[in-house]
């Protein structure tokens, strides 16, 4: 019986030991396995991965460290990891090390590291503890990725925003973050002023459009660049911001309009003798591709020390004096000063008064009567706009047109105006079945190149019903010429919906004859300078004399304006002049006495028949 239980336990022992030993196998069989698996993730990952003990010591290094930065295993060995790690990131990199070995927790981290050939690499790090038996950390396993391609590509990004792609100058919101920054100094200690600077390119449209977009590209590089040249060589009082960095001074915001930031500025001859220098800089010669272009700078100044209430505000004040640069010919510089503010403030209430006029319907239209000047007979009109305010009455377009068309507001009062007459016409037509009349309207520089122009005739053509050869669009020579090519594009397509074109205020301008050989154009109406000077000049008698002879051996028509006496009316018709207008006729009539003027012609018999 004892045997048998002796038996028995030895069986239970033996079975004890089987089973421990064969659990022992298990566990070495699954670390093998998983020597393995480590073995082969690490050498095939692309990541860089590294063992390393708690003293730092490379205790393995993945096949990728080779790929990514260059080194063999053997050179690995031989160098210390910490003395390749950027020695303004080594603080931090030590820092997460004693923080993952203390608290077995590692963090993502960011570090340069030197590559082979000497150049730096950004890697992104997540550590992982191994501890031992003890519960300690004894290694940390690191897994490094390289992230420099990504980082630069955000670095490239960052840029961009702040900076300008075509002259790698700061960019607008640099500008304005920089000015910012400026501001609140000058705020706090009233010593610290500075001055703004707006430069703006004379003509460069023009140049653009003559010489091309890739000249005009090259030539604002080069501005770009001698204006950083005169700011920083500037040893004048007034100082470049950044210190030494003066391209971080110079900015450029998009066309041909650069800003400049100078510091230490308390009087404006410091900011003037530096905008002098930009202009004897801006006007030296530019030679692009064996081309010399010149140009000019206008440049308008703005100092701190004038006590603004917004950062803004200056840049606002240095645009202001910059447009009164070129509005007295460009090549100048201006300091913004009192006057100024005042003439912006009234710009600016007039355009908060424009578009409220926009919204209450306060804008009319006057039509002045077209004659043919053989026969006196009614051609048309011209639509005139008038704005009836409710405490100034009937406004000219000539106080608010300037204000209307820089804001982008005369786009769409246009529209309306063209609306109206036509809607007008109908209406003249349709109460007292009179023959039709032709319409002209005056169109704006902005309208001209507004892309939604010829779809919105087509538009209000085909909503009102008017034949499109009732309208006539009058654009001045000067605009009209002042782009020739978009001009005649938009010529042709107005020709093609069946508009007549009349090239307004001509003889002002400076058209080229052979350029206007090629503008689908029916008329010349010539201005009404030269009319009123036709008795007292004889150049400008023989000039309307010449611009009638010009209009009809290209075919077209001759208009006069601002006929005021019989004596200029006798002279034009003697020079054959085809139609006219002006106070000698009638004065800009509103519609309903426009219509009087069209019934009593009628009942001359005075009616011309549309041609
Ligand atoms: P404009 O196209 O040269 O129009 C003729 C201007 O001469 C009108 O001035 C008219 O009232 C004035 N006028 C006509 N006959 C005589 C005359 O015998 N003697 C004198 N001294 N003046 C005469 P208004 O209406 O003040 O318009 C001025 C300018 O405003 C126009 O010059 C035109 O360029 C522009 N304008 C008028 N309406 C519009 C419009 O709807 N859109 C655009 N873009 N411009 C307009
Ligand atoms: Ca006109």
């Amino acid at each position: 019986m004892i045997e048998e239980s002796i038996w028995g336990l030895l069986c239970v022992l033996a079975a004890l030991v089987g089973y421990q030993q064969f659990r022992m196998y298990q566990l070495r069989q699954a670390a093998k396995h998983r020597d393995e698996l480590f073995e082969i993730v690490t050498e095939n990952a692309a990541d860089m991965i590294a063992l390393v003990d708690v003293k730092g010591r490379r205790l393995y290094n993945s096949p990728a460290y080779k790929k990514i930065l260059g080194y063999s295993p053997a050179e690995l060995s031989e160098t210390s990891a910490f003395e390749q790690i950027h020695p303004d990131d080594r603080f931090k990199v030590l820092e997460a090390a004693r923080e993952a070995r203390s608290t077995g927790l590692g963090k993502r981290l960011e570090y340069r590291i030197r590559h082979r050939d000497g150049t730096w690499r950004v890697l992104e790090s997540v550590a992982s503890t191994i501890r031992n038996e003890k519960g300690e950390v004894a290694k940390l396993v690191i897994v490094n990725r390289d992230i420099t391609q990504r980082k630069q590509a955000e670095e490239q990004l960052e840029h961009n925003t702040f900076h300008d792609t075509l002259t790698g100058l700061s960019n607008r919101r640099l500008f304005l973050d920089r000015l910012q920054h400026l501001f609140l100094r000058s705020q706090r200690n009233p010593d610290d002023q500075f001055a703004v600077m707006f430069v703006d390119i004379d003509h460069f449209k023009d140049l653009n459009e003559t010489m091309g977009n890739a000249v005009g590209d090259a030539v604002i590089i080069e501005i770009g660049r001698r204006l950083s040249a005169c700011v920083r060589d500037t040893d004048m009082t007034a100082r470049p911001v950044g210190g030494s960095r003066s391209e971080e001074a110079v900015s450029r915001f998009g066309g041909d309009e650069f800003g400049v930031l100078l510091d230490a500025v308390t009087d404006p001859s410091d900011a003037m003798r530096v905008a002098q220098r930009i202009q004897t800089e801006v006007t030296k010669p530019f030679l692009v591709k064996i081309r010399e272009v010149r140009a000019s700078a206008s440049v308008g100044i703005a100092l701190s020390t004038k006590g603004h209430e917004r950062a803004e505000d200056l840049l606002h004040d240095a645009s202001v004096a910059v447009r009164r640069a070129k509005g007295l010919g460009g090549g100048r510089c201006e300091v913004f000063d009192e006057a100024m503010h005042v003439s912006a403030m009234r710009r600016l209430r007039l355009e908060t008064e424009l578009k409220t006029a926009i919204e209450k319907r306060q804008f009319r239209v006057h039509y002045q009567p077209v004659m043919s000047l053989e026969n006196k007979r009614l051609l048309g009109f011209e639509a005139l706009l008038r704005w009836q305010h409710p405490a100034h009455g009937l406004i000219s377009p000539m106080t608010f047109l300037e204000v209307a068309e820089d804001t982008g507001l005369l786009v769409s009062i246009g529209h309306w105006l063209i609306s109206e007459a036509c809607q007008q016409l109908l209406a003249w037509q349709m109460k007292d079945a009179m023959e039709p009349v032709r319409v002209a309207v005056n169109l704006s520089s902005r309208q001209l190149s507004d892309s939604g122009l010829i779809s919105d005739l087509r538009l209000v053509l085909q909503e009102t019903g008017v034949d499109p050869s009732w309208l006539q669009l009058e654009l001045s020579e000067s605009v009209a010429m002042s782009d020739a090519r978009l001009s005649s594009g938009v010529f042709s397509q107005l020709r093609q919906l069946g508009t007549g074109i009349i090239l307004d205020r001509f003889g002002k301008g400076r058209s080229s004859f052979s350029q206007l050989r090629y503008l689908p154009i029916d008329a010349l109406k010539i201005d009404r300078s030269l009319v009123s000077e036709m008795l007292t000049s004889r150049s400008a008698c023989d000039i309307v004399e010449l611009i009638i002879t010009l209009a009809h051996k290209l075919n077209l028509k001759a208009i006069a304006e601002g006929i005021e006496t019989g004596t200029q009316l006798a002279i034009l018709r003697d020079f054959e002049c085809d139609f006219g207008q002006g106070y000698l006729f009638s004065r800009p009539l509103d519609p309903e006495a426009a219509q009087q003027f069209m019934r009593q012609q009628r009942v001359r018999g005075n009616h011309a028949q549309v041609p």
